[in-house]
């Protein structure tokens, strides 16, 4: 089985601000003692909300391109 892709997560940047676990339509998040965590992980979209809302860029979900080489 695949893992499913999410995005990366930088605890030593989050202030614990709580904005992404409140603003994931998915409520893929939550929060713990040590920062937010991914509950449902399968259930991200990686739409990429989070990290538009977070203050301190501790959340990440970069887009990525792949090229077919035909060679
Ligand atoms: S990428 Fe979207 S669905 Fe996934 S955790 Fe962030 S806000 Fe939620
Ligand atoms: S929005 Fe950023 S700073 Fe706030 S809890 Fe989430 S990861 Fe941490």
């Amino acid at each position: 089985m695949t893992e499913p892709i999410i995005p990366s997560i930088n605890l030593t940047l989050c202030n614990r601000c709580t904005q992404c676990v409140s603003g994931c339509p998915e409520q893929s998040l939550v929060m713990t003692e040590r920062g937010p965590e991914f509950i449902k992980p399968i259930t991200c979209t990686y739409c990429g909300d989070c990290e538009g809302l977070c203050p301190t860029g501790a959340i990440r979900a970069p887009l990525w391109v792949t090229w077919d080489a035909h060679v």
